[in-house]
Formats: structure tokens, sequence, C-alpha cells
């Protein structure tokens, strides 16, 4: 069951003569059902790793795979084949867009799919995935008119539309107040219950505490990684 496979990863950014390794020498395995929390200190990688692993962007050297396909020998439009059909993300910001009603803001990634997918089958993802974030009854409101924790969970209804094979979830609390905050993040623990592989990074202590797995980067590298026993599979 493994989902992503990063081999050896490094990420080097040259600007004149000065060379910056965001991240190196990473190999991380992740399996579905994961809840892995990606901390450290400001400039440790945790962007740069973040957006590898959503095929944002490509490693230096190393090789990715995602679902057993090496990911390093594709062109740029096979790599966002992959990405529509594998990741969906959530941003602190939400990232939502002010003209579109939340249904059509949740239907947007889906239109650009490949094959296309029919109108109906787009509206049912659409009408599922609000249902499951508990938005249904908002679906024709612009995301200005809701508060700040039901656009997060427009935000992740957008995400799982397309039902990802992983949720890539960027300090999703770091806009909200903390009722709200505790509210998202109940949602996705929720999900991840019901098997959504989840990697998140984020600063709050209070949160990171509730993925099963533990990763720490400094200055490009893992130096810490723990995994918490699956209860489910202790047996003595
Ligand atoms: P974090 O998200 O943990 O704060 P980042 O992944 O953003 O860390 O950055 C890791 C390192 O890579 C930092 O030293 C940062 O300055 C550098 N870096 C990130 N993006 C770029 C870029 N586009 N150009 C040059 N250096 C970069
Ligand atoms: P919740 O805590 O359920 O996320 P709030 O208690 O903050 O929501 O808001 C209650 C209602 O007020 C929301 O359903 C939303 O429609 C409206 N609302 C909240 N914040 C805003 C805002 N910034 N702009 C417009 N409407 C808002």
């Amino acid at each position: 069951n493994t989902l992503i496979s990063l081999k050896k990863i490094a990420k080097v950014y040259r600007s004149q003569n000065v060379e910056t390794y965001a991240l190196k020498n990473i190999d991380l395995e992740v399996h579905q059902g994961d809840y892995i929390c990606i901390s450290g200190p400001s400039g440790g990688g945790k962007s740069t790793l973040l957006s590898l692993l959503g095929l944002l962007d490509s490693p230096s050297s190393g090789q990715y795979f995602i679902k057993g396909i090496d990911t390093s020998s594709l062109d740029m439009d096979k790599q966002a084949e992959l990405r529509n059909l594998h990741i969906g993300f959530i941003f602190q910001s939400f990232n939502l867009i002010d003209e579109l009603s939340v249904f059509d803001n949740v239907a947007l990634p889906l239109t650009y799919r490949e094959p296309a997918m029919s109108q109906s089958a787009i509206d049912n993802a659409v009408k599922k995935a609000l249902a499951e974030v508990e938005m249904g009854h908002r679906a024709q409101h612009k995301p200005n008119q809701l508060s700040g924790g039901q656009q997060q969970r427009i935000a992740i209804a957008r995400a799982l539309a397309g039902n990802p094979s992983i949720l890539l979830v960027d300090e999703p609390t770091g806009n909200l107040d903390s009722k709200n905050g505790d509210a998202v993040m109940d949602l996705l623990d929720a999900l991840n219950q019901k098997g959504t592989t989840i990697c998140m990074v984020t600063h709050d202590l209070r949160y990171a505490g509730r993925a099963k797995t533990q990763l720490k980067l400094l200055d490009g590298e893992i130096i810490a990684y723990s995994k918490a026993r699956d209860t489910a599979s202790v047996a003595e």
C-alpha cells in the first residue's frame, strides 16, 4: 500500500554563485491511510517538500514515485495530469475564487480532468464533497459571504471532489481563530479515519500531535521521524 516513495531527493536553488540546498538526501515512503505532520523551523524545507510531493516542482536529483510511476521521466503535461488525478491541495489562504459560487469553486478542478468528466458526474462529485464538509446548503453562496472556517471547509471540499490519493495541507488553520481551527482539524481527522491519506505542514503544536506520523525537517534534512503504532494492528 505504498502510495509515494521518495528516494535520495535533493532540491538545490542556485542564484549567482550561491547554492542553497532546500532539501538533501530525503528518503520517505507515504502509505495509504498515513497522516503525516511535517514540522521544523522556518527555512527547513517544509514548503519545498510539499511542492515536490504535489508535483508542483521537480527535484534536482533523486526519484519520486507515485503509485509506482517514476515521475522524473515525465513531461510537464503528464505531471499535471498525475497532479490532477492524485493530489488535493489545501492552503492557509483557502485560494477560492471570489467571483465563482461555492459550487463552481469546487467543480473547477474537475473541469480540467483528462479524459473529460460529464457534467452530471461533476455535479454528483461536487454535491458529495460539499455534503462531506457539511456545506451543501451553501452551494450557491459566494466565498466572501462565508466565514473563514466555512471557506476552508469549501477548500477541503474542492480538494476532495476529485477523489485524490493524498491531501497536501499547508498551515490549514493559519488564518482561522481557534474555534474554526479546531473544526477544520476535526474534519481532517475524520477524513483520515475514513481512509484519506494526509500530509500536513503546521507550526501549530496544538494540532501537530494529532497526526500519526511526525516528520521534522532542519536545514533540508529529516532530523526526526516517528510513526505511531497502528492501534488496529496491535495484537498482543
Ligand atoms: P520552510 O517551508 O520550512 O520555511 P522552504 O522550503 O520555504 O522552507 O525553504 C527551504 C530553503 O530553500 C530556505 O533556505 C529557502 O531560503 C530556500 N528557498 C526556497 N525557495 C527558494 C527559491 N525559489 N529560490 C532560492 N531559495 C529558495
Ligand atoms: P462558523 O463559526 O460556523 O464558521 P460564524 O459564526 O463565524 O460561522 O458565522 C456565522 C454566519 O455568518 C456564517 O454562516 C456566515 O454566513 C456569516 N459570516 C461569518 N463571517 C462572515 C464574513 N466575514 N462575511 C460575510 N458573512 C460572514
